[in-house]
């Protein structure tokens, strides 16, 4: 049994883990860094522990403090949020290492799913439709001949992606060389591993993805998919579960075929299985071997606590639900609150001088901000998330044109306007947007 767990994370996501701990009677550490002292889940928490600087690779990424911080408070695990160290597998073997239970996948799940080309090898051994594209690296010599096969457009993508760095697309031999070549350093500057591989670029997909739950032992369930189309700069702004492009049958089609792979894996813990989809068919891209942003509207349709279930199987009990228990009720609808200006997006930290979260039936706020509160502006700029639910997606809507309206935040620019603006648009009203839409939108283009 878990008695104690080490929340090795900051912000919102930190405050939403402390919470089910509270509900579980699970005792908490906040760890923080320098900059977070006043932050809401340190505040919270039972304990905490200061343990560095405001950098991230001195503070949230420094493994030996987070196990140092374990040991001085008598921890016996760690959530790690998303983001940070929740991907590391060299983390989560240190943790076994030192008997603290790592809450997530084990260590060779995290590394089979944490590099793109194993991800997809595997995705196709588990029965999993992948996008077309080179099963390999793809190097300058062979790439003409690779590119030839799958047909141009093709992207070029970093092996060991991730937020859509190191991704160039090539739409014609000519710009292939160039193509791979950038792809490649950027994939170097940003992740220290210069390995690309290809895909057929998919013109006007939607970015569908399933999110599941495995015991480790071989059962595992899935718990429907979200839509996170709404991207900019591949980042997602806005998810919706259900996906309006989706009717039941191929929601429960794909989710089984998902569940299925996890069951034959012997996966552990929460994970999501994100696809491409185009005109009828689904493309596998990756997995992510965590909790996601977006994992609220999952919870508010299903009525799950998702942080629950993972803290349940890594304590060796088993999922509380069984697939046929599962029920999707209503419509749901994330909007992330950034500190950035609603048009260019640059980030906008600062002191809060006023806050008032919106309530009222169907929504939830999840955000460690308050009136006073300075954001530091050394991290991601995700201040909060704004969770509406509704029976329908046309109630979920009216809802959330009435929230948005409520939702003060005063001293520093965020991207609530945005969300205004796009809840009377035509085109999310009828759900007609594909992953290229926003930005589309961003730029003035009326066509789309
Ligand atoms: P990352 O791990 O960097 O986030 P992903 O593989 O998850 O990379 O892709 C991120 C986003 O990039 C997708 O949501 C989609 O918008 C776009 N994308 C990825 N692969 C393709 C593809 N083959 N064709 C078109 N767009 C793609």
């Amino acid at each position: 049994m878990i008695s104690k767990i080490l929340i090795a994370n900051r912000g919102e996501i930190a405050l939403r883990v402390l919470r089910a701990c509270k509900e579980l009677g699970i005792a908490t550490v906040a760890v923080h860094s320098t900059a977070d002292s006043d932050a809401m889940h340190v505040r919270l928490a039972d304990e905490s522990v200061c343990i560095g600087p405001p950098p991230s690779r001195d503070s949230y990424l420094n493994i030996h403090q987070i196990v140092a911080a374990c040991e001085i408070t008598g921890a016996d695990a760690v959530h790690p949020g998303y983001g940070f160290l929740s991907e590391n597998a060299k983390f989560a073997d240190i943790l076994e290492a030192h008997g603290i239970t790592f809450i997530g996948p084990t260590a060779e799940h995290i590394r089979l799913m944490g590099d793109k080309i194993t991800a997809k090898k595997t995705a196709v051994e588990l029965g999993i439709p992948v996008v077309p594209g080179s099963l390999g690296e793809v190097l300058p010599e062979n790439a003409l001949e690779i590119a030839r096969e799958i047909g141009f457009p093709v992207l070029i993508k970093a092996t060991a992606g991730g937020g859509g760095r190191g991704m160039k697309v090539a739409k014609t031999e000519a710009e292939l060389e160039e193509a791979v070549s950038t792809a490649r350093s950027e994939a170097l500057a940003a992740f220290g591993n210069d390995a690309v591989y290809m895909e057929k670029y998919l013109g006007k997909p939607r970015h569908i993805e399933i999110q599941v739950v495995g015991d480790g032992e071989g059962n595992a369930i899935h718990l429907g998919e979200r839509d996170c189309s709404l991207q900019r700069r591949h980042q997602k702004v806005w998810e919706e579960a259900n996906s309006p492009a989706l009717d039941v049958e191929q929601r429960m089609k794909i989710g089984q075929i998902c569940a299925d792979a996890m069951k034959k894996m012997k996966y552990r813990g929460a994970g999501t299985v994100e696809f491409l989809y185009e005109n009828g068919e689904f493309y596998f891209i990756e997995m992510n071997t965590r909790l996601q942003v977006e994992h609220p509207i999952t919870e508010a349709i299903t009525n799950i606590d998702l942080v629950h279930e993972q803290i349940r199987v890594a304590s060796g009990n088993g999922l509380s639900v069984t697939q046929e228990e599962i029920q999707f009720q209503g419509h749901a609808i994330e909007c992330r609150i950034n500190a950035e200006d609603p048009r260019t997006f640059v980030p906008s930290p600062g002191t809060i001088t006023h806050f008032h979260a919106p309530g009222g039936l169907g929504v939830r706020v999840d955000s460690g901000a308050y009136a006073g509160y300075k954001i530091p502006p050394y991290y991601d700029s995700l201040i909060g998330k704004l969770i509406v639910h509704g029976r329908t997606r046309a109630e979920c809507m009216m809802r959330l044109r009435r929230v948005l309206d409520e939702f003060v935040v005063d001293g520093i620019k965020t991207t609530l306007p945005l969300f205004q603006e796009l809840v009377d648009n035509p085109d999310i009203l009828s759900g007609n947007y594909d992953i290229h839409w926003l930005e589309n939108h961003l730029a003035g283009d009326k066509s789309h």
